[in-house]
């Protein structure tokens, strides 16, 4: 679904992505960790065109990303993405928040996009709640509505970026818990997170970040119990 090549990305003189290459399957879910300033986000804001890379490769679904400014149009319909801060609009109610982009981007009409809404927030159990605003609900709340409004898309790939970061301890289990479901469907995921057993439970493969790099990739049990990498010990050594 994703391949990457020898990608780098510079923010000014700043090297941010050092030789990337990652290749991810159909139905694969991914977790990414590493220490902050390591280039998680930077990484996975590249796979949806929400920044443009220097040097290599990006093939989405067959079609390589642009790395001129503006990058590739489009591709962001293909790919979900789920933010640390839940990204609502505020002055829409939870169901106009996943009927607009469906409706502007996708030209569903109205009724489409409305019944496809309701089933999305259904699924993540929060119908009740669609006709009020992002700051009448819970953290928890409103991250399963971002995640619900990214489903009415249909993308072919949902990217996490520290989904649960922001929300207080005792909601985050109801957002991982949507999360868990997805990929029993088969969605294929890539997710930034610290949450280690969420990563043990559902990532079919571990990727280890440092200083722009791929330090480590590995399945979760071999991550967690074998790490080889140094900097994978001490990173694991720090948060377990
Ligand atoms: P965190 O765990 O704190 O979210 P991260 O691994 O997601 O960290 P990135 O946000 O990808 O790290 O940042 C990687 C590096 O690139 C950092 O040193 C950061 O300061 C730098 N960087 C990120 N965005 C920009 C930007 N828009 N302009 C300049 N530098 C940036
Ligand atoms: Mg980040």
């Amino acid at each position: 679904v994703i391949e990457v090549s020898g990608l780098n990305k510079w923010y000014g003189p700043y090297h941010a992505l050092r030789d990337i290459d990652l290749t991810v399957a159909q139905g694969e879910r991914i977790v990414i960790a590493g220490p902050s300033g390591s280039g998680k986000s930077t990484l996975i804001r590249c796979l949806n065109g929400l920044e443009t890379h220097q040097k290599g490769r990006i093939v989405v679904h067959g079609s390589e990303l642009s790395r001129a400014p503006g990058g590739t149009p489009g591709i962001g319909a293909e790919i979900g993405m789920v933010f640390q801060q839940f990204n609502l609009f505020p002055h829409m109610t939870i169901l106009e928040n996943c009927m607009l982009a469906p409706m502007r981007v996708r030209g569903l009409p109205r009724a489409e996009a409305e019944a496809r809404a309701r089933q999305f927030l259904d699924k993540v159990r929060i119908g009740a709640q669609a006709g009020k605003y992002p700051a009448m609900l819970s953290g928890g709340q409103q991250q399963r509505a971002a995640i619900a409004r990214a489903l009415c898309m249909r993308p072919r790939v949902m990217l996490f970026d520290e989904p649960t970061s922001a929300l207080d301890p005792e909601v985050i289990r109801e957002v991982l818990d949507v999360m868990v479901a997805l990929a029993a469907e088969g969605m294929t995921m890539i997710c930034v997170t610290h949450e280690m057993g969420f990563a043990r439970e559902v990532a079919d493969r571990m990727i280890f970040m440092d200083e722009g790099q791929i330090v480590e990739e590995a399945p979760p049990a071999a991550f967690f119990d074998a790490p080889r990498h140094p900097r994978t010990q001490h990173f694991l050594s720090r948060i377990l």
